[in-house]
């Protein structure tokens, strides 16, 4: 492998709030540090199709604050396919990109980790995903985000619960992770969170409704993770209307909301700080890597680490839930 002078950057999967200042940081570090940017639009599917633009610095100019990725984003079958990954390489070198930069979820880092093995191409991979599900850094681009927001809709939503007394299940996004749910629920003081973690252990709502709902209360909001595994808020609010038809249920999906906005000071730090930590990385020699935050230090994680989908929930935060909700 020869030296690095151009990389490639994208975003992949779902967008998360974030992504711009990690753009920004990517590329501005990687033109102090003399080398070239090329911005690959729409995902790997840019790479496939050959949309790739060169960046300069003024094309991140006035980004940081935004919502959203400038470079868009897509999901790409061609690139789960050898022949797309073929297209995408032969299109790397005829623009003369040397290494990637891929910021995504764990979909698009386990594709970062494929094309890199296949055609032993440099890939760096930074976590972008308000889910919080890729192993080995302590949050991700995006999440602090979507809690502030998911905290911002419930403190709305506790005015009506309160008001007529109801029980009220409010679904929030993390796929098959309870970090949204859990986080969510402590800092907005709810009743409580069902977590795809907890599912195969605990009889959730039971436990809730046990625990205390109408001991102290005449409103509840209950947190749902959105998953296959808890099957999501209309699930559980059946199940009251089913085995507890005394109580006044009601359902709120927060969905795509919890994405947008723009991004917290957490969010920016931490997108720009895993940006610049990226092209140290590349030039340090180091390649299929996620760049992580663990007790405030930047780690390289391998991408086989960070996307075996098992970043633990810490059980302490369920007692502080159970112990502040009574
Ligand atoms: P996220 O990155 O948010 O988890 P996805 O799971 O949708 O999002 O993945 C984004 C893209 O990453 C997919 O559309 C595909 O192009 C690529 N990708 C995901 N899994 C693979 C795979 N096993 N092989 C190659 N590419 C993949």
């Amino acid at each position: 492998m020869g030296k690095i002078k151009c990389i490639g950057i994208l975003t992949s999967g779902g967008d998360a709030p974030g992504m711009n200042a990690a753009i920004r940081a990517v590329t501005r570090s990687a033109i102090f540090n003399g080398l070239k940017v090329k911005g690959i639009y729409r995902g790997y599917k840019g790479l496939v199709t050959n949309e790739i633009v060169e960046f300069k610095s003024q094309n991140v100019s006035n980004i940081i604050q935004q919502g959203g990725t400038i470079l868009k984003t897509a999901r790409c079958k061609e690139f789960t396919t050898p022949e797309g990954r073929k297209a995408a390489y032969e299109n790397m070198k005829a623009q003369e990109i040397d290494a990637l930069i891929v910021i995504g979820g764990d979909g698009s880092l386990t594709g970062a980790r494929i094309f890199a093995e296949e055609y032993d191409v440099p890939c760096i991979g930074l976590p972008g995903t308000i889910d919080n599900d890729l192993y080995g850094t302590d949050t991700t681009i995006g999440y602090d985000t979507a809690l502030n927001t998911i905290m911002e809709c419930i403190d709305k939503i506790r005015d009506t619960a309160t008001s007529h007394e109801r029980l009220f299940f409010v679904e929030v996004m993390g796929r098959d992770a309870g970090f949204l749910a859990l986080n969510g629920a402590i800092a907005s003081g709810a009743e409580a969170a069902i977590i795809p973690e907890f599912e195969t252990e605990v009889d959730q709502l039971e436990e809730f409704i046990k625990n205390g709902f109408r001991k102290s209360k005449n409103s509840s909001i209950v947190l749902v993770a959105e998953s296959e595994l808890t099957g999501g808020a209309m699930h559980y609010a059946e199940r009251v209307k089913n085995e507890y038809p005394q109580y006044d249920v009601r359902v709120t999906i927060l969905g795509h909301l919890q994405r947008g906005g723009s991004p917290t000071a957490h969010d920016r730090i931490l997108a720009s700080r895993l940006g610049a930590a990226s092209i140290e990385a590349l030039m340090e020699g180091q390649r299929n890597v996620m760049i992580g935050i663990h007790h405030d230090n930047i780690v390289y994680v391998p991408f086989s680490k960070a996307i075996k989908n098992d970043k633990p929930i810490d059980r302490d935060l369920v007692n502080v839930l159970r112990e502040l909700s009574i």
